[in-house]
């Protein structure tokens, strides 16, 4: 279908009144648009009514709004068609800039130019479909999150399988006497609702329960998984359309904290042994079958601890308080005594905590646990230093509980990092732990990456359950430590994402957080070199190999950042809305103005997810800033191709500045490894500078989060005298 471009534009919210419209409109009829109008106020009824009245009689099936951000006013402009395409003319231009004056003009013209550009590179996405779509979803682990995620996606219409690999259901829950508080008041004990959970999913006819199962193998892609469920030796395979990992924890090691005892002394015990004990009828010292009649508790057994545990466990505190209870009902003249770092009853907790406080059989302070000794009854003694009362104390008591913490089951084995890649390595494209739970059939590894202490990894403030394996979440404490009511908001959370990604893949269209975009990779193969960059750089372990390291790309699996076509040396990686051609066309049609002008010119690759709202924001905020610079968004900084840096130093732009997300450990990328990957490509440029005879710092960049928009103007300026440093790029005017 032959394309016919129709430029819309708005002359509204200060735009008319800044800009010369006519030389606007003289620009996008050069520029070979086939339609050119403008109208007082595009995003009302009659503005999207005009735009819409030439698509019917005009034939228009490509549309331009030049107006607003792409950020705002999308519902408004959604009109039907796959070809729309926005120029920011109000926020990237007239909020920003001085009204009337020629730089801003021209500035608005390059935005209306390379709009249009665009627009003609562009073709018409169609969804991707997959064939035999399963809307089935796996959950793996029964325990709290397990059953909490099956039970609410069945209610919410959805057939479940749900694997465990216990012979029962219900994990860590089915072994503990009482449950914190969840209820008002917060401070009584409750009965563990688990059985009733249990029982409900065992009811539900849309739940179908494996236990004493185990995964053998997943294959496939969001919708179209093939899991093999190994159950009492025999194989059995269904399809499903995404899966919820909540295969919980283990109880950290206590024996390798030496200084504690555990292991030396019968009488020191994990708060884990504790739980079984009391379910057990009596609380007994190990040593003698005596009840006790005096308890320590140490919070913080190896957690919070670069020795074992780097991290608060979350749970550990509350428990202990709920045990000390257990002693002081057994027995009310027995005495509790809970050593801590800092008290962490966060939220409702609170309540229960005060209410222990009130109890004059329980002793809390702060204070460091340096030893425990035994005498030869077997009573220990406690020292504890750097107390509330200022002075080293000793403690004697009959039974010592060690406040130990959790391990997520996905640390439980062998770190295995990329070909190639040596711990300590700049850049680590990922960091498997290869643990038999999932056994994904993916290149990258049969597990989900994990991040640091072997939680698996995602964007801890925009996606907190999505995994770096699309259509995979976890839930509960395998994602992060934490108590009974959390975990159910997670499951919950989790199951929500999951029954997500399936509708959104029905539909063809990506997930977070290019949610609604239908476009995928489609790849060029008879150049393709078999160099294994997309395979090894995916983020989302998208693309397998065949034996002879042909890319195998999964659709489904494709979060559509584009990483792999600005890592492909071939170039051959491509959207249909968006390719290396297609950018660095617009890139080489800014018009750069002779070097005696004295009007530089630098363009700025901003990452869509955050560095472009931000600038968004600094428009919102009326924060100007320097009328030289070209925005440029990209999906992610890590599409970045090398090619549009060479294409555009060598048309006489004097200098690029990439806007991307924080990189490293804390990471904000939106695509995981994005903007770090665009750090390491940047640093191969110098290459290229050197090649043109260039200054290396008139390539640069820069890391922002949203939140930093004041930034911007400061940003971009002060990158603009470093430019003036260097003076016009020689190749001006070639
Ligand atoms: S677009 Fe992103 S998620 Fe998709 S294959 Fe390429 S790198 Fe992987
Ligand atoms: S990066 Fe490009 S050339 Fe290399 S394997 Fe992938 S498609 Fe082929």
């Amino acid at each position: 279908m032959e394309k016919k471009i129709g430029v819309y534009i708005c002359t509204d919210c200060e735009i008319g009144s800044s800009l010369d419209i006519d030389k606007l409109t003289k620009v996008a009829i050069k520029q070979k648009a086939s339609v050119v109008k403008t109208h007082p106020s595009l995003c009302q009824k009659e503005g999207v009514e005009f735009i819409k009245r030439d698509m019917a009689q005009e034939g228009v099936n490509a549309v331009i709004i030049a107006a607003c951000s792409s950020r705002v006013n999308y519902d408004v402009f959604n009109l039907g068609i796959p070809l729309v395409e926005r120029v920011n003319l109000r926020e990237g231009v007239v909020w920003t800039h001085t009204p009337n004056d020629e730089d801003t003009q021209m500035m608005a013209e390059d935005y209306i130019r390379m709009g249009i550009l665009k627009m003609q590179k562009m073709e018409a996405p169609e969804p991707y479909k997959v064939e035999n779509l399963s809307k089935n979803v796996l959950v793996v682990g029964g325990g709290l999150a397990g059953i909490t995620a099956a039970n609410e996606a069945a209610k919410a219409g959805y057939d479940v399988f749900l694997i465990e690999k216990n012979d029962s259901l219900g994990g860590w829950m089915t072994k503990i006497y009482k449950q914190a508080p969840t209820k008002p008041p917060y401070t009584d004990m409750e009965e563990p609702f688990i059985n009733n959970l249990i029982k409900e999913i065992q009811q539900n006819p849309k739940i179908k329960i494996y236990t004493s199962s185990l995964i053998e193998k997943i294959e496939g892609s969001p919708g179209i998984y093939d899991v093999t469920v190994k159950q009492n030796g025999n194989l059995e395979t269904f399809r499903a359309g995404a899966i919820v990992e909540a295969a919980g924890t283990v109880p950290y090691d206590a024996t390798k904290i030496i200084h504690l005892g555990f292991g030396k002394y019968p009488n020191v015990v994990t708060n884990y042994m504790m739980e079984d004990m009391t379910l057990k009828g009596t609380i007994v010292r190990p040593s003698d079958g005596k009840p006790v009649k005096s308890v320590a508790f140490i919070q913080c057994a190896g957690q919070r601890d670069e020795n074992h545990l780097p991290y608060c466990s979350a749970t550990c505190c509350v428990e202990s308080l709920k045990q000390a209870k257990y002693i002081r009902l057994q027995d009310p003249d027995s005495k509790a005594y809970i050593f801590y770092r800092d008290m962490r009853t966060p939220g409702h907790y609170e309540y229960f905590y005060k209410s222990m406080q009130n109890d004059a059989g329980v002793f809390l302070t702060k204070g460091d646990v340096i030893g425990i000794t035994e005498d030869e009854n077997k009573n220990l003694a406690i020292e504890v230093e750097n107390t509330l009362l200022g002075e080293k104390i000793r403690v004697n008591a009959d039974l010592v509980v060690l406040a130990t913490g959790m391990v997520p089951v996905t640390a439980l084995g062998e770190e295995i990092l990329p070909p190639g890649v040596k711990p300590g390595d700049e850049f680590i494209p990922y960091v498997m732990i290869e643990t038999d739970i999932l056994n994904l059939v993916y290149r990258q590894g049969g597990e989900v990456p994990v991040l640091v202490n072997g939680y698996p990894d995602s964007n801890f403030i925009c996606f907190p359950y999505e995994t770096r394996r699309t259509g995979i979440y976890a839930a509960g404490s395998v994602r992060a430590p934490m108590d009974i009511s959390s975990t159910i908001i997670d499951a919950t959370g989790a199951a929500l994402k999951a029954i997500q990604c399936i509708e959104l893949t029905a539909r063809g269209e990506a997930l977070h957080p290019r949610v609604g975009d239908i476009s995928y990779v489609d790849i060029f193969m008879q150049k393709c070199t078999q160099c294994k960059r997309c395979t090894e750089e995916c983020p989302f372990g998208a693309i397998n190999e065949d034996e002879k390291a042909n890319p195998l790309y999964n659709p489904t699996r494709c979060r559509r950042c584009a990483i792999c076509m600005g890592a492909c040396p071939e170039r051959i990686m491509s959207f249909k809305n968006y390719s290396v051609d297609m950018i660095g066309n617009m890139v080489k049609n800014i018009e750069v103005p002779e070097e005696e002008e004295e009007k530089p010119r630098a363009i700025v690759f901003v990452c869509e997810n955050d560095a472009y709202p931000a600038l968004d924001m600094a428009g919102l905020h009326r924060l100007s800033y320097n009328p030289f610079i070209r925005v440029v968004p990209l999906r992610c900084i890590g599409s970045m191709n090398l090619v549009w840096v060479a294409d555009a130093l060598s048309k006489g732009i004097d200098g690029i500045l990439l806007l991307g997300c924080q990189y490293g450990e804390d990471y904000q990328c939106h695509m995981a490894t994005g903007s770090h990957l665009a750090k390491i490509r940047l640093s191969k440029v110098a290459e290229t500078l050197d090649r043109l005879k260039l200054e290396s710092g008139r390539v640069q960049m820069t890391q922002v989060s949203i939140s930093e928009y004041h930034k911007i103007p400061q940003i971009l300026d002060e990158f603009m005298e470093k430019l003036k440093g260097f003076g016009p790029n020689p190749y001006k005017g070639f």
